[in-house]
């Protein structure tokens, strides 16, 4: 696309979009969600969208820090008592007990519950330490794994039914060279998903994937190892690795956090209640399906 024709159309996306959200009934009031990296782009993002619809959120994080500026950045735009930032390792077993523990006393409950917590990491396969490798799987497959566990208890023992949602990864279906430890922990969040939405479909919990491409802007994990790797194998520095991805997907845009987050608000409410153990790829069209 010319690239002023590629801009019209990401303006108009973007009008659109603000036209969803003027004044309606909100489709998550009175929900409680919960999303672990918080503080990160994509949970960040997250967060917002499912408030904006009027839900309460925990947002929690390794990185105080970063999860109090996320906090009080809710909290100036929607209050400060529909928001709390929670501190948890999602590798540390008892951490995530406590953490579903207290996130259920903030708010009374919870409805939503979005597995997004994550690391990048860039090695070949020779290369590979069992340090790196086993951070993958701590992260990613247990750290999923452990958050998506107490959530299933807490919404089974509420019986009310619930939504859990993962932002797992393009590179949960497709392989990326010089990352395997991170592809294979993705590929596992993916049939955690499914065998959730088994087990829960008899209490009305649904389980669900978003699987992001190339999310550059906002996000934390392209600022180091990751990015570098993946700018030199395309030539480019960071800036230009945008475009790159951009220009490799069928639509010609680039994917941003609030792309994300749109796909995890759409597995997050009832419009989807018919929808479970399903992977929604938000890739403008760089998806496995292809062959390019
Ligand atoms: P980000 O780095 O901006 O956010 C990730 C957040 O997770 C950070 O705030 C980090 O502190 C937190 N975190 C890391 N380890 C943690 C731990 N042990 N316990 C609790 N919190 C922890 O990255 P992002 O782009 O927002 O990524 C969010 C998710 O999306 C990740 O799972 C990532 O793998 C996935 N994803 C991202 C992209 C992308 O291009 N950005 C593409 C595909 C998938």
């Amino acid at each position: 696309l010319p690239e002023q024709e590629a801009f019209d159309i990401e303006y108009w996306l973007l009008e659109e979009a603000k036209l969803a959200r003027l004044p309606r009934q909100k489709a998550l009031a009175g929900k409680v969600a919960l999303i672990t990296g918080g503080a990160g782009g994509i949970g960040t993002a997250t967060a917002r969208r499912l408030m904006g619809e009027g839900a309460c959120a925990v947002i929690c994080d390794i990185d105080k820090e970063a999860l109090a500026e996320a906090e009080a950045e809710l909290a100036r735009e929607f209050g400060k008592d529909v928001v709390r930032g929670l501190w948890v390792d999602v590798t540390k077993e008892e951490a995530v007990a406590s953490l579903f523990a207290e996130a259920a006393r903030a708010f009374g409950g919870l409805d939503i519950c979005v597995s997004n917590a994550g690391i990048a990491s860039a090695a070949p396969i020779e290369e590979t330490t069992l340090a790196l490798w086993q951070r993958n799987m701590d992260i990613l497959s247990t750290g999923y794994f452990l958050i998506s566990r107490e959530a299933f208890r807490l919404m089974k023992a509420q019986g009310i039914g619930g939504s859990i949602v993962f932002v797992a990864s393009k590179n949960a279906l497709v392989a990326s060279a010089g990352a395997s430890a991170y592809c294979t922990a993705k590929a596992s969040e993916v049939q955690l998903a499914r065998c959730l939405a088994l087990e829960g479909a008899p209490h009305q919990i649904r389980a669900n994937v978003v699987n992001p491409d190339a999310v550059l802007r906002g996000s934390r994990i392209w600022k180091g190892e990751w990015g570098t790797a993946r700018a030199a194998s395309y030539k480019t520095d960071s800036d230009g690795l945008e475009e790159v991805y951009r220009e490799r997907s069928l639509l010609k845009l680039s994917v941003y956090p609030e792309d994300i987050a749109e796909g995890i608000a759409f597995f997050a409410s009832s419009i989807s209640a018919k929808s479970t153990g399903n992977v929604l790829n938000v890739d403008a069209g760089h998806a496995p399906s292809f062959t390019r």
